[in-house]
C-alpha cells in the first residue's frame, strides 16, 4: 500500500500528461530469458514461457510496414532473442528502414543454438543495449547470478572483434542500475556522464573493451523491486524518496509521451513499466487498445493521455530516468 503521504503523480503534474506523436515501438517478446536477476522488472526466467504468437508476431510485422512514422523498433523481453519472433520482427524492422534496438543480457550469446547473435546483430546494423549494472564483477553476480560478470565481458568483447562499440553503425550501449536498496539510505543513480567515463576507463584498461554509451538507468518499484522494496518495508519511503527528488524539468522528455509498449498478447501501453504493472493505454474515449485495433483504425496516434501511477516519480527524480539512460 501507498501511505497517503505521497502526493499523487497525476496532481504533482499539474497538467495532464500529453502523447506526442508515436516514432517508437517497444516490443517485449515475452518472459524466457536464460537468467532470473533479483532487479528484474519484468518477472521474467528460464521457467517462464509466456512468449509471442505467430498471429500477434504477423500483427507487429503489418504495424511496422504499415507506419513510416515508426523510427525505432526497440525490442525487449526476459532475454527478446530467447522468444518467439525475434528474427521476424528484426528483419522486417530492418526492411522497412527502421532502426532496431536489441535489449541484451549478453550471457545469452553462450546459451546453445545462440551464438549465432553477435554475427546477425552485425549484418543487420542492430543496435545493441546491454545490461553491466556494474563494472565490479561482485555487484554484477550479486544481482544477476554467479558467473555474469565473466560471461558479460567475454561477451562484450566479441561484440567489439566484430566491430561493435568503434565502427560508426554498430552500437553498443551499456546500462547501470543502481543495486537495490536494503536500509532507507537511498539515492539515485550517479551522474551518467561521470560515471560513463568511470565505466569506460575501467573496462579499457582491464579488459580491453569499447562501448558507446551509458545508461543510467533508475530502480523504479515495480516488478521484483517493488517485492523486493515490501519484503524491507521500503516501499513507501522509496517513492517517498523518489517524490522528494522530483524534478518538473523531466516531463518534457519522459519516453512514454512517443512510444508504445507491446506486450506479447498484442495489448498496448504507454511504456514498460505500465505494461508490468498492467495499467493498459486508452485511447480519447477511454478504451484499451490492442495490435490488432490499432492497425484496424490505421492510425497510431489515438492515445491521448498517457496513463501514470506513483512509480512514475522514478522516471523523474533528479535527472530523470528512461530506457535511454537519464532525461536531463
Ligand atoms: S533483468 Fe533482463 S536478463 Fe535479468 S531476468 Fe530480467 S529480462 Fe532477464
Ligand atoms: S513509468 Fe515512466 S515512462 Fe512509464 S508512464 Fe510513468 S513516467 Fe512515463
Amino acid at each position: 500500500m501507498i501511505t497517503s503521504k505521497i502526493t499523487p503523480f497525476k496532481e504533482k503534474l499539474k497538467s495532464p500528461l500529453l502523447k506526442q506523436q508515436i516514432t517508437v515501438l517497444q516490443i517485449n517478446l515475452g518472459k524466457r530469458c536464460n537468467l532470473a536477476c533479483s532487479h528484474c522488472h519484468v518477472d521474467a526466467g528460464p521457467k517462464r514461457t509466456e512468449e509471442l504468437s505467430p498471429e500477434i508476431c504477423q500483427y507487429l510485422v503489418e504495424l511496422i510496414e504499415k507506419f513510416p512514422q515508426i523510427k525505432i523498433v526497440d525490442l525487449t523481453g526476459g532475454a527478446p532473442e530467447m522468444n518467439y519472433g525475434f528474427q521476424e520482427l528484426v528483419e522486417a524492422a530492418r526492411k522497412n528502414d527502421k532502426s532496431v534496438i536489441v535489449r541484451s543480457n549478453l550471457t545469452i550469446y553462450f546459451e546453445q543454438s545462440f551464438d549465432y547473435l553477435p554475427q546477425y546483430f552485425v549484418q543487420n546494423k542492430v543496435r545493441v543495449v546491454a545490461s553491466l549494472p556494474c563494472y565490479m564483477a561482485d555487484n554484477v553476480d550479486k544481482m544477476r547470478g554467479n558467473g555474469v560478470f565473466d560471461a558479460s565481458i567475454q561477451a562484450l568483447q566479441w561484440l567489439n572483434r566484430l566491430g561493435y562499440g568503434t565502427a560508426p553503425d554498430l552500437i553498443l550501449d551499456l546500462v547501470y542500475n543502481p543495486l537495490l536498496p536494503t536500509t532507507e539510505n537511498f539515492s539515485l543513480a550517479p551522474n551518467q556522464q561521470s560515471l560513463e567515463s568511470d565505466y569506460k576507463r575501467f573496462l579499457k584498461n582491464n579488459f580491453n573493451i569499447d562501448f558507446n554509451n551509458l545508461f543510467t538507468i533508475t530502480n523504479l518499484p515495480v516488478g521484483r523491486t517493488k517485492l523486493h522494496l515490501e519484503r524491507k518495508k521500503l516501499y513507501a519511503p522509496y517513492l517517498e524518496f523518489l517524490e522528494a527528488h522530483y524534478n518538473p524539468d523531466t516531463v518534457g522528455n519522459l519516453m512514454c509521451r512517443d512510444e508504445i509498449s507491446i506486450d506479447y498478447k498484442g495489448n498496448i501501453y504507454d511504456c514498460d513499466f505500465n505494461q508490468m504493472m498492467n495499467l493498459p493505454a486508452k485511447t480519447k474515449d477511454g478504451e484499451a487498445l490492442t495490435v490488432a485495433k490499432l492497425l484496424e483504425s490505421g492510425n497510431l496516434d489515438v492515445i491521448n493521455e498517457v496513463q501514470t501511477a506513483a512509480y512514475c516519480y522514478g522516471c523523474t527524480a533528479g535527472s530523470g530516468s528512461s530506457c535511454g539512460g537519464a532525461l536531463l
